[in-house]
């Protein structure tokens, strides 16, 4: 973009900071739970924290907040370390909540001997109870008032495994009167006997996100934790936990989630979609995980163009897709090779060129490249396939393309004129016969016609046969969240569409995984990360324009 944006509220607080000396140097930390994989709202956190680290100085470290043994895999963490490469971000350092289990278990142990933490053997009913409403103060727990030599053994004994599952937990005493109700005696630790996926079974007592989370910025001496508006509550209680134990003063700062229309951003409900088979696996070209994007032909720039775009918001908001798709078609329009490609093929024989013979023709690979992307060759007989729906047996008004007597030019060729064509016994065109005018070859024309219509093709002989999946959006709806169960009975049947017999030029068959392509007229095509060379398979990433924009003004 090349219009200068203002500050972001964050940049602000950053630069003042920075004025002040208050930091030598800023530590932001991208903190996802590993129980799913990243989806766009990730990439928008992703852009903010290591943008702001690669824009002032310092670094990001990746910090894996396993603290839920329940819900986490270690495939979950692979997919997370690639997308954030895939992104273009390195991280400062690979680090894991898991990891400071040994410093969190003492840092419990410090606050139990501050006499502000008890071990508490009410049911989460019974704590429930207990906890008022935010206009009612709660009341005390029994167990309030244990000495700091009781609550020492019986956490010691918690952590030895003696006690049950939701038998007992470790809370914090601060005030059960409190105006946040989060602030009335939150628990820091439960009992839950599960094996972990990097500790085993070492631990059968667990920290709460708020003993995790502070407290893990504090230890890596993150300057600025930046999370999204649910953690406004909690900055309190993060605080509080900071002073108490007299660890490295973080600070948290809040930002709004970023939601997609069109598009589910929760892991948990896209984990739905896999498992119930809604779609073909995480990165099903039609999810909006970081994953899925990439197998659609989504490119990292792209995807940072938009975060960029989209800011920083204070408020809840709703982003429309057709922005993160509209950079999508920017970037590729000026990355992504030309190529001609039939999705609908007709024959069309060219009866004056002599049959057998092939000639090559130039065409140019990217007129938009920064850099001018060159030209390739392309076989050029008398048997092509063209579009079905470029020829009209009666031309409507305005028709620029074939139809009885019109003339087109075939792309980078030759002007043709149709002279004729066949059907068969349900009336469809089976063939289409024009001649040629060998004068009017591309780049060096000296027909003296003009055409206005210029159609693909591709050489029967020499085109190869591939497989082109069209997708559309996954959901119906623009705010399919919107009703927290019925998402499901949002979803688009008609969001993959497979083309089973498209021909391609010959250059594409040995097109390679990630490489970006425009089927001229078509839209923007990469290839599938599970094509092989027998059996290629295209997605569409993009169509050529914004099909939805104009639908709706309609
Ligand atoms: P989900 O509900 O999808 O599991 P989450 O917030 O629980 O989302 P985490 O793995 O805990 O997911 O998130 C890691 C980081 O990404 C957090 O700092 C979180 O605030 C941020 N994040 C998650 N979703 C979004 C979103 N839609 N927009 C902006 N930031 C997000
Ligand atoms: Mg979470």
């Amino acid at each position: 973009m090349t219009e200068e944006k203002g500050l972001n509220f964050i940049e602000e607080i950053v630069e003042e900071d920075l004025k002040e000396k208050k930091y030598l140097q800023i530590i932001t930390r991208f903190p996802p739970e590993p129980n799913g994989y990243l989806h766009i709202g990730h990439a928008s956190s992703i852009c903010l924290n290591f943008g702001l680290t690669q824009k002032y100085g310092g670094y990001t470290n990746l910090r894996f907040d396993d603290t839920n043994p329940v819900t986490e895999e270690t495939e979950y963490v692979e997919s997370i370390k690639n997308d954030v490469k895939w992104l273009g971000f390195e991280w400062g350092n690979e680090l894991y909540a898991s990891d400071y289990f040994d410093t969190l278990y003492e840092y419990a142990i410090k606050l139990i001997k501050k006499g502000l933490a008890y071990v508490d053997d009410s049911t989460s009913e019974e704590i429930a109870a207990l906890k008022g409403t935010p206009t009612e103060p709660g009341k005390n727990s029994p167990y309030r008032n244990r000495s700091v030599e009781e609550n020492l053994d019986l956490f010691e004994r918690m952590k030895n495994g003696e006690f049950a599952d939701g038998s007992k937990t470790l809370r914090a005493k601060i005030d059960m009167a409190h105006t946040n109700m989060l602030m009335r005696d939150p628990v820091l630790y439960r009992i839950k006997h599960a094996h972990h996926h990097r500790t085993g079974d070492k631990w059968c007592i667990y920290p709460m996100y708020d003993f995790a989370h502070g407290q893990s910025d504090s230890i890596e001496t993150v300057t600025h934790s930046i999370c999204t508006l649910e953690f406004v509550p909690h900055r309190e209680l993060y605080d509080w936990l900071i002073e108490k134990l007299e660890i490295y003063p973080s600070k948290q700062y809040e930002f709004a989630r970023r939601n997609l229309t069109y598009t589910i951003t929760s892991k948990r409900k896209l984990l739905q979609l896999v498992n119930d088979k809604y779609v073909d696996g995480w990165d099903d070209p039609r999810m909006t995980t970081i994953s899925g994007l990439r197998r659609r032909g989504f490119t990292p720039e792209s995807i940072r163009d938009f975060c960029d775009r989209i800011g920083v918001a204070k408020r809840e908001n709703i982003v429309d897709i057709g922005l993160l798709e509209h950079c999508l078609r920017e970037h590729l329009n000026k990355v992504a090779l030309r190529r001609m490609v039939v999705l609908d093929p007709v024959k069309l024989v060219i009866t004056n060129y002599p049959a057998g013979q092939t000639e090559e023709v130039y065409s140019e690979n990217n007129p938009e490249a920064e850099n001018n992307g060159g030209t390739r060759a392309i076989p050029f007989s008398n048997e092509l396939w063209i579009e079905r729906e470029d020829f009209m047996e009666v031309p409507a008004k305005k028709w620029f393309r074939l139809a009885p007597g019109a003339m087109v030019r075939l792309k980078s060729a030759y002007i043709i004129k149709c002279e004729d064509f066949a059907k068969d016994e349900n009336g469809n065109i089976t063939e289409i016969m024009c001649t040629y005018i060998p004068e009017s070859k591309s780049g060096n024309d000296t027909s003296g016609i003009h055409v206005k219509g210029t159609i693909h093709w591709v050489s029967i002989r020499h085109a190869a046969k591939a497989e082109v999946r069209l997708y559309d959006r996954l959901f119906k709806v623009e705010n399919p969240a919107a009703e927290e169960d019925d998402f499901l009975s949002y979803i688009n049947p008609n969001s993959l569409k497979v083309i089973k017999t498209a021909y391609i030029e010959p250059s594409l068959k040995t097109a390679q995984p990630g490489a970006q392509f425009q089927f001229i007229r078509k839209g923007y095509f990469t290839l599938d990360k599970y094509s092989t060379p027998e059996n290629l398979v295209f997605n569409r990433s993009v169509t050529l324009k914004d099909t939805w924009a104009k639908e709706s003004k309609k």
